[in-house]
């Protein structure tokens, strides 16, 4: 086990990139102990959530363990995946994040905003592999700062980055075999109810909590959409209108441990009020040479491991994923962390977001997920316990879902077209 040596829980070093990103306390006390009397439905307290992300390397197994035990409950023998092609519709953005390799300013090497045909061209190649998600990535609201992207939609025929999102999620809809899956930023309340009418599940990584993340020259400094009462309003949107939400944390982003715990709990109190989050992603922050945040410390393997097994705790119910290729090659140590979905997988487009990173090939995936004593089961990107309530919708995403939904909620078996 690699053991990270950094800060404690509430320290904070977020005014600048340069920090360790966890630390590990020998509690002194016994967490198995502590563990082994949680009473079944239960809610881990922030306290002790605080204590178990902080766990020393004595006491991981028992977390751990603990985190087998509760995904047993919740989904046993099957880890999925969404076979998906990964769509992105402009890489122009309004925001700055100091982590993203994705963005481009107009003019900038790699700058693209992605045609009809384009879309379709991806689209349908991915119909032939057998993927049965259309994962729609895009900066947000380019048009706002940059006439450019204005003049792209003008000559797209479009009045906004999200009307022209609509109409390719309804074109992929329409055209191919795929479900869209948009990841479009903030959304208004309007916003939520256009997409859902033509995507069965949508998606925003909440990533922190800290507003200190938005201090100059931290993470979201002149990143006016990573403001996370805004991203939590959206998310509660999503919740009021019923969407299955996919959402998560970013980790090693100069959050605190403090940060971390807060950040589970606020989507654990949003799921309890609204029953609405499909998933949970614990994504690890990598650094590279382009980024500003090039030299900030990525999260060592002990932390992913204490993230997952926490917000698999936090909350037992939900899905949690960990993207595979973020944390090649421990894919088999973040089964053991009670992880049981490996996200979307691509057999034909890179991950823009992580270039760097391929995604590993499904049959790796699928024997080294055996090899723990699993199924690798293909799902939908809206989950089997979401999908009866859209599916039942009159339309023909009511009527795609109900061809492509196996009887357990999970994707049919499909010939490749
Ligand atoms: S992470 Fe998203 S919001 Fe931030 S700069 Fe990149 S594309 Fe824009």
């Amino acid at each position: 086990m690699i053991r990270c040596i950094g800060m404690t829980a509430e320290a904070s070093n977020v005014t600048s990139f340069a920090m360790t990103t966890t630390g590990l306390l020998s509690s002194g006390s016994s967490i198995s102990a502590e563990l082994a009397d949680v009473r079944p439905g239960t809610p881990i307290s922030r306290d002790f959530g605080l204590r178990l992300i902080q766990c020393g390397d004595d006491d991981l197994p028992a977390l751990l363990s603990a985190a087998r035990a509760a995904r047993a409950k919740f989904k046993p023998g099957v880890i999925t995946y969404s076979r998906k092609v990964f769509l992105p519709l402009t890489n122009l953005c309004r925001d700055y994040c100091g982590y993203c390799t994705f963005r481009r300013d107009p003019g900038q090497h790699g700058a693209h905003t992605m045609t009809p045909e384009e879309v379709l061209t991806i689209a349908r190649a991915g119909e032939k592999l057998g993927c049965t998600e259309a994962l729609f990535s895009l900066g947000d609201k380019p048009e706002l700062i940059f006439p450019e992207m204005r003049d792209t939609l003008r000559h797209l025929g479009y009045k906004s980055t999200l009307h022209y999102l609509e109409a390719m999620c309804e074109l992929v809809l329409r055209e191919t075999r795929l479900l869209p899956h948009p990841n479009p930023g903030l959304l208004s309340a309007e916003w939520i109810t256009r997409l859902a009418a033509v995507s069965p599940s949508m998606g925003l990584m909440l990533e922190t909590t800290s507003s200190d993340l938005l201090a100059p020259g931290a993470a979201h400094d002149n990143a006016p959409d990573k403001d996370p009462a805004k991203r939590l309003r959206t998310i509660e949107e999503a919740g009021k209108q019923n969407v299955p939400f996919t959402t998560g944390l970013l980790i090693g982003i100069g959050e605190t441990l403090a940060d971390r715990i807060d950040t589970l709990l606020a989507i654990r109190e949003l799921h309890q009020r609204y029953g609405h989050i499909q998933e949970v992603i614990v994504q690890n922050f990598r650094a590279k040479p382009e980024i500003p945040m090039a030299h900030a410390p990525e999260p060592c393997q002990g932390d992913m491991l204490r993230t997952a097994a926490v917000a698999r705790l936090l909350m037992p119910n939900v899905n949690i994923q960990a993207p595979p290729n973020l944390n090649a090659p421990y894919y088999e140590e973040l089964l053991d962390a009670g992880i049981n979905d490996w996200g979307g997988i691509s057999p034909l487009t890179p991950d823009y977001i992580n270039p760097e990173k391929p995604w590993p090939h499904l049959e790796q995936l699928r024997r080294r997920t055996e090899s723990k004593g699993f199924q690798l089961r293909q799902r939908l990107p809206v989950y089997p316990e979401f999908l009866p309530k859209i599916a039942s919708r009159p339309g023909l995403l009511g009527d795609k879902l109900h061809a492509m939904g196996a009887s357990d909620g999970l994707a049919r078996e499909m010939r490749a077209a």
